[in-house]
């Protein structure tokens, strides 16, 4: 059996009706912004439960157009988590500003409970990554950025619908910045993002800041940049969006069913799992031992494992300038070392599911 990672080609398999849409759209011609991007934005914040969202050009520019807005600058500090995806600091890194880690935990997240000693008179925004679709721990996040006031861009490219408490990932900070890129769990056909806000100025501003600054034809307000969202690709999340609780559902359910057998594998270790988190499983990511063999045994039998990520981005050539060494960020490292993905997004089959099932356990049994 074949257990493929990327599942683009179901996922678009039949959308008639959304081709019938793109006739229409086409004929318009209202290909920049326009009313089917406000309608997208508008459910969008609507799904969040924010004031108000932002068609942005992708997630790594809803994070810098939010620095931006902020007033973020070159000798500016920007905390950040040890690891993410590399666009994080890219967007912090574009504004100038300097990229001060921290170490995860438990929960993939940035450790909270170091932040403290991270802050310096110089920090001028805290940049959490909800890291699989698990949440950073953000009641103790903000009890601290308050009191330092602090501003926080929640990174929720991974976790749309990912709660707290039944709050959302993207209402906790002053902005959440999302992706839409095809790999993402709500997704378009090309690049794109959103910025959720409450905060009037902040929409006002990245608002402007997404289209050259421009508040009308001829009247250019601020210098910004040309980030807007395809509105093509507007259409496309027009059609997607009403799927998410869907899509978000049955990524829980088959994690579920995953950690459920997993438990019975000593080798594996299923991070803990609280249960006032909502967790999306972006990616369905566990801890196992003698990882990189695990991993070689599901590429043969033709399941596509990946590792996110098997070097943490603090250790990145592209960032040696920042005098980072291993060791630096402890659990960082160990889980580059020992984590594994396996494919569970909404269109994975339940024979599918078994079959990693017991790939991996078959892997335990006869090398252990
Ligand atoms: C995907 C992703 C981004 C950026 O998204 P793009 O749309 O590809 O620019 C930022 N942060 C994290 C954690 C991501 O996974």
């Amino acid at each position: 059996m074949q257990v493929r990672y990327s599942y683009l080609k179901q996922q678009f398999a039949n959308c008639d009706d959304l081709w019938d849409e793109l006739k229409k759209f086409v004929s318009t011609g209202d290909f920049t912004l326009g009313k089917h991007l406000k309608r997208f934005e508008k459910n969008f914040a609507n799904l969040i439960g924010t004031k108000y969202a932002i068609g942005v050009n992708s997630g790594t520019d809803a994070i810098k157009l939010s620095l931006k807005a902020l007033g973020i600058k070159q000798g500016d500090e920007v905390i950040t988590a040890a690891n993410t995806f590399v666009a994080t600091v890219g967007a912090i890194n574009e504004l100038g500003a300097k990229i001060v880690f921290i170490d995860c935990d438990d929960s993939f997240c940035m450790n909270v409970n170091h932040l403290e000693n991270y802050i310096t008179n110089k920090t001028k925004a805290i940049v959490p990554v909800h890291f699989t679709g698990y949440m950073t721990n953000m009641p103790k996040l903000l009890e601290i950025s308050n009191r330092f006031k602090i501003p926080v861009i929640e990174d929720a490219c991974q976790s749309i619908l990912g709660a707290i408490d039944d709050k959302n990932a993207g209402t906790w900070g002053e902005t959440g910045a999302f992706s839409l890129h095809p790999l993402k769990n709500i997704n378009v056909w090309s690049d794109g993002g959103m910025i959720v806000t409450s905060n009037r100025n902040l929409y006002n501003k990245i608002s402007l800041l997404r289209n050259h600054g421009l508040s009308n034809r001829n009247n250019v307000e601020i210098l910004g940049y040309n980030s807007r969202l395809d509105t093509i690709q507007a259409v496309v999340g027009n059609w997607l969006l009403p799927t998410t609780h869907e899509i978000t559902k049955k990524r829980i359910v088959n994690a579920t069913y995953y950690d459920n057998a997993f438990r019975g594998i000593s080798e594996i270790k299923i991070p803990t799992r609280p249960s006032d988190y909502k967790i999306v499983y972006h990616l369905y990511m566990v801890l196992a031992e003698r990882r990189d063999e695990l991993l070689r045994h599901c590429i043969a039998n033709g399941i596509e494992a990946k590792i996110h990520y098997p070097v943490p981005i603090y250790l990145q050539p592209a960032l040696l300038h920042l005098g980072h060494k291993q060791g630096d960020y402890p659990v960082a490292d160990e889980q580059a070392k020992s984590t594994i993905t396996f494919p569970c997004d909404q269109h994975i089959t339940k024979d599918e599911m078994n079959y990693v099932i017991e790939i991996v356990k078959s892997f335990y049994a006869q090398k252990s």
